[in-house]
């Protein structure tokens, strides 16, 4: 049965990743081992790690005095290796608080650091993005620049005077950005870049020497960046779907997923505003193009909605249980097809069909 997947994460993947991976699964490149079995200190595997670091330093334009990692531990664990890594002057982190994910990460910071809140959406239910300027003299400002459950994003990054972290999970190469306006960025894989095991983290070189001495090897930037994210076993697998993925995305044109992407968002969110029966209820020039929540305002007939969705094929449109309501998320790997498919599912609905 195909299905379209619009699950916040793990999410859906591009086709043709799916069938080149199922195309070498048993024997990679002639070596009759599969990736799953290779070695990660073979030559194979090393070039696998190296030419993903290549396709992400091109399609990001990454400059040279940024490290790429990957890592393993989800976004999660970079919640408390950066305040471990980097908090190590002042003990004080900045955050701006847009939500679920930047609650979980100031909750993990508080057992390194003192933390501040500078700006926070909070008084109007997350539904924006802080608009006050900050200023910080901490450690580093930490923002979570696509809010997964809420359905907002930062359209530019705050300039403050200490080095500023972003949590990309939801959005990371999604669009264009300036990697020079940040110094760390982090994401999890399961989103926009291939499979749940590996993050990815993008540090500025002059970062690693923070690292207090008394930190465990793996809790330590500098390990991964001395070893080139060989220290000990990485999530050889999910790297070499991001690979996948990449090279999806540069056969294409980066340009050309962007675009796709701001049509899809554009399409769902003309839809929600002229409907009469759902909405989206998020600051218009905050809205995010990879997650969108929207609903009808009745829980009874959200219900009904997700059941009749199903029927026709769309599935993982139920939003975050703390949210409630619907939520589509459109990563890049969503085809047209599958918004076109949402849009007339939501239009029978509203016409009556159930
Ligand atoms: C999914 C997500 C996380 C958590 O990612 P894990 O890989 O499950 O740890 C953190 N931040 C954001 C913005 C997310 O969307």
């Amino acid at each position: 049965m195909t299905v379209f997947n619009f699950s916040a994460g793990p999410a859906v993947l591009p086709v043709p990743v799916l069938l080149k991976a199922q195309s070498e699964l048993l024997n990679y490149q002639g070596s009759g081992q599969s990736v799953l079995e290779l070695s990660h200190r073979s030559d194979l595997f090393e070039t696998i790690l190296h030419e993903t670091e290549s396709l992400l330093r091109e399609l990001m334009d990454i400059p040279d005095e940024y490290r790429v990692l990957f890592l393993q531990g989800g976004a999660t664990l970079q919640f408390s290796m950066l305040p471990l890594n980097l908090a190590t002057n002042r003990q004080m982190v900045d955050f701006i608080d847009t939500g679920s994910w930047s609650q979980k990460a100031i909750k993990d910071a508080q057992a390194y650091a003192t933390t501040r809140i500078l700006a926070s959406s909070a008084s109007d239910g997350y539904r924006s993005i802080p608009v006050e300027a900050v200023t910080s003299d901490a450690d580093y400002l930490h923002i979570t620049w696509n809010n997964t459950l809420e359905g907002t994003t930062y359209t530019k990054a705050p300039q403050v005077g200490v080095p500023l972290v972003a949590d990309f999970s939801s959005s990371i190469l999604s669009e264009p950005i300036d990697i020079r306006q940040f110094d760390v960025i982090y994401a999890g894989a399961q989103k926009n870049l291939g499979s749940a095991g590996m993050t990815l983290v993008i540090i500025k070189d002059e970062l690693l020497q923070r690292t207090p001495q008394s930190s465990g090897s793996y809790l330590r930037y500098d390990t991964h960046a001395k070893h080139h994210s060989l220290y000990n076993t990485p999530p050889t697998y999910s790297i070499y779907l991001t690979k996948l993925v990449l090279e999806w995305i540069k056969e294409q044109g980066f340009e050309t997923v962007v675009q796709r992407n701001r049509q899809q968002a554009a399409a769902l969110y003309t839809y929600l505003d002229q409907s009469t029966l759902f909405s989206n209820a998020v600051a218009i020039s905050d809205r995010s193009r990879m997650n969108i929540p929207f609903s009808t305002g009745q829980v009874d007939l959200d219900t009904q909605f997700l059941k009749f969705a199903e029927r026709n094929q769309l599935v993982n449109l139920k939003g975050h249980r703390s949210v409630g309501g619907m939520r589509a998320s459109l990563y890049n790997a969503m085809p047209n097809s599958g918004v076109d498919a949402l849009l007339s599912v939501l239009h029978r609905f509203e016409q009556g069909e159930r």
